[in-house]
């Protein structure tokens, strides 16, 4: 008996399934570009259950006609090519005719549609790999494809499902893609009974943008425009300044198909370079057209890479579209007069706040701040008694980072003390800063050369770790609470990251659409950082993390991101007491470190190995 065999149908479907039906996102990134390529002016998306139980979407683009309907949940049944020439010229997002085969073969699938020409409109049902007749019905034209019980016969792959509010992160995701390229289709996306994202067809990119995420965020946006052969380059860019912490800000779209390529990463990091500190990423959105037979799309089942006939012309073109913006920018902020006058305004209120809010210091006193390990108190809201500290943290102008050692009293944690005096030296060991990057620093046997962001960051993260003991955070109450925008979909992580928000001592509480009211922020930041800025970062951050619910992973990603955020940047000028306070501090965070992350903060040179190099033995 032969043991290979043909596949039945049903079968290859399902594998074929495997590629492109990966969750409920990937079903209506099918169905909603199918909507896309019938043309349609409004496009509805329903969910039920973060799509596990019904996936409906619903346009008026030119539907199906009756004798076409059982074609269409046929694998490989295409209207949009028709002989491989037309490889080489697709103009619309789907073209393999796969996905609604592939759909049907796990899931229960139901597809209504009418063509303008015709009076009726007709369903069609198919089951478990079972095509039932075209049956007539009322519904207006267009096509209405309803998905339930998604992956009801394949129980492995449900299993990877995770919970409603993920799976609703994954859509609104791909709803962004599918949306922004496409502004003169309506979208409205509906999860039970609550509307999601509501977005009105308008003419600009901009716009779309801004009812997608914010008004603010697209309103900071550069535009940008490059014309050269093939290749039209359209891009709305952010400012360096609202750098974010993930990567998924680039948004790269290429004939209107949302992809990733590393061609045009390369160059979009490269235009960024030096403009923004290592580990930030840009906010990108580029709208690259270019003739269809310049670029291949046909490399990825679900179409995500590309593979272009010219990468190297591709790559310059984006390169030189976004350096000419940015420079330009740059200039506009080395001439803007405006800008430096109120940098020395807050400046200067930074310093009157700090003068009026500190106490007479008699002498140096690091044993009155509570150590790490102290039992946090319970943030106390304000009406009560306002705690002096408290106002601190009322709405006070961004302060420039503040220095070491100098921080408003009562902001934990303790600020770095003074110097303890070194045991081994009669008098304090010399120290220096140099080009406001490294703390040169002898020591009883040679010298040290120190990073100093590095090594404020390191202090900042152990202190933090031993702080773990004692959860959650301290955290002190806001006397107003601070309206902080943030694209809608990330409202959701306010729920799913409940527990892990509250053991940092962060409070926010949804208050509009597209707005988050930061109730009390961990007293351990203080002032340290911008905490509107922190706070989007942080949702960012977690509402990737949903892929990757390990909870201590998780809190130790955040608290290194805390640690770093809060810590002198690289750049920044010390003062000498500020540099033996981070010296003194030193010395407790290396012995206390469990585990030595990331970049190396010290090195050290011995005065044997110095001697040895100049040849003194
Ligand atoms: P592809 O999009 O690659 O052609 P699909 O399996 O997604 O393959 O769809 C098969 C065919 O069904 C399409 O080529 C199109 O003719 C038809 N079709 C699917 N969805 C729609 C829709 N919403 N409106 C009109 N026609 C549709
Ligand atoms: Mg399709």
């Amino acid at each position: 008996m032969s043991a290979i065999r043909k596949l039945p149908a049903s079968l290859v479907n399902r594998i074929a399934a495997g590629e492109c039906v990966e969750r409920p996102a990937s079903v209506v990134k099918e169905l909603v570009e199918n909507a896309l390529d019938a043309g349609a002016g409004e496009i509805e998306i329903l969910i039920e259950a973060g799509g596990r139980e019904r996936i409906c979407v619903r346009d008026d683009g030119r539907g199906i006609a009756r004798d076409d309907l059982p074609l269409a949940v046929e694998p490989h049944a295409t209207s949009k090519i028709a002989s491989d020439d037309d490889l080489f010229r697709i103009r619309t997002l789907g073209f393999r005719g796969e996905a609604l085969a592939s759909i049907a073969s796990v899931s229960r699938l139901e597809i209504t549609s009418r063509t303008a020409d015709s009076d009726v409109a007709f369903r069609l049902r198919v089951e478990g790999g079972q095509v039932g007749q075209p049956e007539p019905c009322a519904a207006p034209p267009g096509t209405t494809v309803d998905v339930r019980d998604l992956f009801y016969c394949v129980p492995a792959r449900a299993k990877f499902l995770r919970t409603a509010q993920t799976e609703m992160g994954h859509i609104t995701e791909q709803l962004a893609r599918l949306a922004l390229p496409h502004p003169r289709v309506a979208f409205r996306l509906t999860h039970g009974r609550r509307v999601v994202h509501e977005l009105p067809a308008t003419d600009t990119i901009r716009e779309r943008i801004a009812s997608f995420y914010t008004d603010a965020l697209a309103a900071g946006l550069l535009p940008v425009h490059r014309e050269s052969g093939p290749l039209r380059i359209e891009g709305w860019i952010a400012p360096p300044a609202e750098s974010r912490g993930s990567g998924k800000w680039e948004y790269v779209f290429v004939n209107g198909r949302y992809v990733r390529d590393r061609f045009v990463s390369h160059a979009v990091r490269e235009a960024y370079r030096s403009l923004i500190e290592p580990g930030r990423y840009p906010v990108v959105f580029l709208f690259i057209e270019i003739d269809p037979a310049a670029v291949d799309v046909n490399v990825h089942p679900t179409k995500i890479e590309v593979r272009w006939r010219d990468s190297n012309f591709v790559h310059s073109q984006v390169l030189l579209a976004l350096r000419e913006r940015l420079s330009r920018e740059k200039l506009d902020h080395a001439l803007a007069p405006a800008d430096e006058d109120q940098r020395r305004e807050r400046i200067r209120q930074a310093m009157v706040d700090f003068f009026l809010h500190s106490r007479p210091q008699t002498a140096p006193e690091p044993a009155s701040r509570p150590q790490s390990g102290a039992t946090p108190r319970p943030a106390t809201p304000a009406a009560e008694h306002p705690p002096a500290d408290a106002l601190e943290l009322r709405a006070q102008p961004v302060q420039p980072a503040l220095p070491i050692g100098v921080e408003p009293p009562a902001v934990e944690p303790a600020p770095l003390e003074r110097a303890e005096a070194s045991t081994a030296f009669e008098r304090r060991p010399v120290a220096v800063q140099v080009h406001n990057m490294f703390i040169v620093a002898e020591t009883p046997d040679g010298l040290l050369i120190i990073d100093q962001h590095a090594l404020h960051e390191r202090i900042l993260y152990e202190q933090l770790r031993e702080r773990i003991a004692a959860w959650p955070l301290e955290s002190q109450r806001l006397l107003m609470p601070e309206m902080i925008e943030v694209p809608g979909d990330r409202l959701a992580v306010l729920e799913e990251h409940a527990g892990l928000l509250r053991r940092l001592g962060i409070e926010l509480t949804p208050a509009g659409p597209q707005t988050v009211a930061l109730q009390a922020f961990p007293t351990f930041l203080g002032e340290r950082v911008d905490r509107p800025a922190f706070v989007r970062d942080l949702l960012d951050r977690l509402s990737e993390a949903g892929r990757r619910p390990d909870a201590e992973t998780l809190i130790h990603e955040v608290l290194d991101m805390m640690a770093c955020k809060a810590a002198v940047k690289f750049g920044d000028p010390l003062t000498d007491d500020e540099i033996h306070a981070l010296l003194a501090q030193r010395e407790r965070a290396e012995r206390s470190s469990h585990c030595p992350h990331g970049r190396p903060t010290t090195l050290h040179l011995t005065l044997r190995e110095l001697q040895r190099q100049f040849h003194r033995r």
